[in-house]
């Protein structure tokens, strides 16, 4: 029989309040539902612990957004307005306090790595981040949750050598403008490439700027990139950059959608290719971050393809090897 290592999931019920308008909005609330009622029924379920989302402070968000933004992100929601900067962002009321839970919820993750006895955590939480970037909401995305953990981390923990690593199908253009110019954080992206695709950043010569040059690496792939495609993209130039690089956290930014069900993008990923990533993910924070590691959901729109997804990922992350 098949045993599992602990997985601890951080989330809040009011993730669920950011309403963005019904099923039509490919970000609606039914994606954490049907993840939840995926993983009940899951072999994983008796290992995994919950725990509650903290919220994001001020201070933690300003780390990379502006007070401006800030400000304007919290007066649009709560003055009724159902989008801020394109209609793609639909907020409502409730929204600007799931943001906070969102972000907040990864603080918490990199709590319960640095603090208990948590190796492997998953902030399961929504709207999604990878997108937002400094003064603008973006593609779903209003604060970057991702920026706010690295940061998080090297604050309050020390931890000062990151690498985030970004198998989300788009580009996340919010987490590379954060961190081009920094050598501590190594942006890591494979996606599908950007002159078919949302948001249309992510070419292989983006390599960060300044003293940052050398810690962003973009790996596009085209349209229809299979399971192998994905495979040889991660050994022939993810694992080596991680190699030079030694990273002393992880944090991965997991969107789902790549499945070929998902018309989100025109990727052509398996849902049996998640736990092989799943996996290699675990072998990575085993070899540089003593198991430890941070996983946050980003995208991922068909619904049973994103449960499965979510799940044969979280089988690979924990199975005992
Ligand atoms: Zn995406």
């Amino acid at each position: 029989m098949t045993q599992y290592k602990p997985l601890t999931i951080v989330s809040h019920s009011q993730c669920l309040d950011h309403d963005t308008g019904g099923p039509e909005h490919p970000e609606n609330p039914e994606r954490l539902r049907i993840i939840n009622r995926q993983l009940k029924a899951s072999p994983l379920f008796p290992y995994i612990t919950e725990k509650i989302a903290k919220r994001a402070k001020r201070e933690d968000i300003l780390v990379y957004h502006s007070e401006s933004y800030l400000f304007r992100l919290e007066e649009t929601a709560l003055r009724g307005q159902t989008y801020i900067d394109h209609p793609d962002n639909q907020i409502c009321f409730e929204s600007y306090e799931a943001i906070l839970l969102s972000s907040g919820g990864c603080m918490t993750a990199v709590d319960l790595l640095e603090e208990e006895q948590c190796d492997l955590v998953f902030s399961c939480i929504r709207p999604p981040g990878h997108h937002a970037e400094r003064a603008m909401a973006f593609g779903f995305c209003f604060v970057n949750n991702a920026v706010v953990a690295a940061r998080y981390w090297q604050r309050h923990y020390g931890r000062k050598k990151i690498a985030i690593i970004d198998w989300d199908a788009h580009h996340g253009n919010g987490i590379q403008d954060a961190f081009e110019n920094d050598p501590d954080v190594f942006y890591i992206s494979i996606h599908e490439h950007p002159t078919f695709s949302f948001p249309g950043t992510g070419y292989a010569e983006e390599k960060g700027l300044g003293e940052g040059v050398g810690t962003t690496l973009n790996v596009p792939l085209p349209p229809g990139a299979d399971d192998q495609m994905f495979l040889r993209a991660l050994k022939k130039f993810v694992e080596p950059a991680l190699e030079s690089f030694q990273p002393e956290r992880i944090i991965i930014s997991a969107g789902f959608d790549g499945h070929v069900l998902d018309d989100m993008s025109g990727l052509s990923y398996s849902t049996e290719l998640y736990g092989i990533i799943g996996e290699k993910m675990d072998c990575l924070a085993q070899k540089y971050c003593q198991g430890k590691l941070l996983t946050i959901l980003e995208g991922g729109y068909h619904l049973e393809a994103l449960a499965a997804s979510v799940e044969s990922y979280l089988l690979g992350l924990t199975k005992c090897k």
